[in-house]
């Protein structure tokens, strides 16, 4: 079997650094990547001992996944990703080291070693990883280099053969892993980044986004555009006198009740505070008054947190074509003083701004 060795493989890597940031998924990727080390070190373990009798080289496989199932058991128990990552990168260095040496670099052996960066950059971060990826690449180009006379011509024996189907489905094993990983962080981020918190509905700074695309089609397409903005009326008198949590579950079931009642083409988030913004794209006045009786009617039957009863006042202002340039930007200030109006007028009403620049209330 002489330089037959399947390998000694190492798996890859492994997992559990360090991570900060989008952790949950960090968490499973070490995980995913620990178990599937494991298991690449006890099957090519096997291969060695049953398919090429190599026993020392199974026996460091053997050590490696043991290692790596006590590395995996002490992040579990302990938390301590960086400790375990480096006991991980320190066992696949050590195994792929080990195996290179008593391979003599034959059989393709060596392009074990490629398997050490994605790991080694994952769990130990991007400067410790290039440092010690360098390192190992240095020390396998010298070693290669000082064996090369002693080489046989190159051979494609069985063992070469699977070293290179080994490696290249680890590669692929990790790669797959981690750009799932990096796309579901990534989703994740882009998500909390637009969305509000405490009701789920889009935030202030998408809702503006929206406002100027929204804005945009109505001067291109000519189509109405209907904004609402919605006021809780006395919130602040609810937070007094139940506290700030009974606010937030209120709120949060104002969006639900926003949200069940919106058309598909409505855009509804939070402004701020107790306020929210519908955005109504192709929309008139007429339709968009007719949805805050709806909404008003909505709140009327629904029993909030501590069976409160809760009344909102809408500001509404629609731009139509021609009278699009005149109002330029003003859509939403125009909308905000039709709700001052509603306030003005007690509350639990909704006020249009009209085209002549006076307050109607919605009957
Ligand atoms: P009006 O009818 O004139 O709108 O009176 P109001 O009490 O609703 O309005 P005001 O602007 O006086 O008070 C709004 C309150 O909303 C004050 C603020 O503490 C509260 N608030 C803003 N954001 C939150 C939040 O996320 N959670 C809770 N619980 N309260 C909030
Ligand atoms: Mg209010
Ligand atoms: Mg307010």
């Amino acid at each position: 079997m002489a330089y037959s060795f399947p390998t000694g493989s190492q798996s890859p890597g492994d997992v559990r650094s360090a991570l900060s940031g989008p952790i949950r998924h960090q968490r499973r990727l070490v995980y995913a990547i620990l178990i599937i080390m494991t298991l690449y070190f006890a099957v090519i373990g096997s291969i060695n001992v049953f398919v090429f009798s190599a026993y020392p080289v199974a026996a460091l496989d053997y050590a490696g996944a043991i290692g790596v199932t006590l590395a995996l058991l002490y992040f579990h128990r302990s938390g301590q990703l960086l400790i375990a990552s480096w006991l991980v990168v320190i066992i696949l260095i050590a195994v792929l080291l080990s195996f290179i040496h008593l391979a003599e670099g034959r059989s393709y052996s060596i392009i074990w070693v490629t398997v050490l960066p994605p790991v080694a950059f994952f769990l130990l971060g991007r400067r410790a990883g290039a440092w010690l990826s360098g390192l190992v690449f240095v020390y396998v180009i010298a070693y290669v280099y000082l064996r090369l006379p002693d080489w046989p011509a190159a051979e494609v024996t069985l063992g070469a053969w699977l070293n290179i189907v080994e490696v290249l489905t680890a590669q692929w094993f990790i790669f797959r892993l981690y750009e799932r990983s990096r796309a579901e962080a990534f989703a994740e981020l882009e998500h909390q980044s637009i969305t509000d918190k405490l009701t789920g509905l889009h935030n202030r700074s998408h809702l503006d986004t929206l406002l100027q695309q929204e804005l945009a089609r109505h001067r291109s397409n000519g189509q109405p555009l209907t904004l609402v903005l919605c006021d809780i009326d006395h919130f602040k008198h609810i937070n007094d006198e139940y506290g700030h949590l009974t606010g937030d579950a209120v709120l949060q079931q104002f969006a639900g009740v926003l949200t069940r009642q919106m058309r598909a083409t409505d855009i509804c988030g939070r402004w701020g505070g107790e306020e929210f913004l519908i955005i109504c794209p192709g929309t008139a006045t007429e339709s968009a008054a007719a949805i805050t009786s709806k909404l008003r009617a909505a709140f009327a039957a629904t029993a909030f947190s501590q069976g409160l009863k809760v009344t909102a006042s809408f500001g509404i202002a629609s731009q139509t074509p021609p009278d699009s340039q005149r109002f330029s930007d003003q859509l939403l200030r125009r909308a905000d003083d039709a709700l001052y109006d509603a306030k003005r007028r007690g509350r639990a009403c909704a006020v249009i701004a009209t085209a002549d620049d006076t307050f109607e209330a919605v009957r």
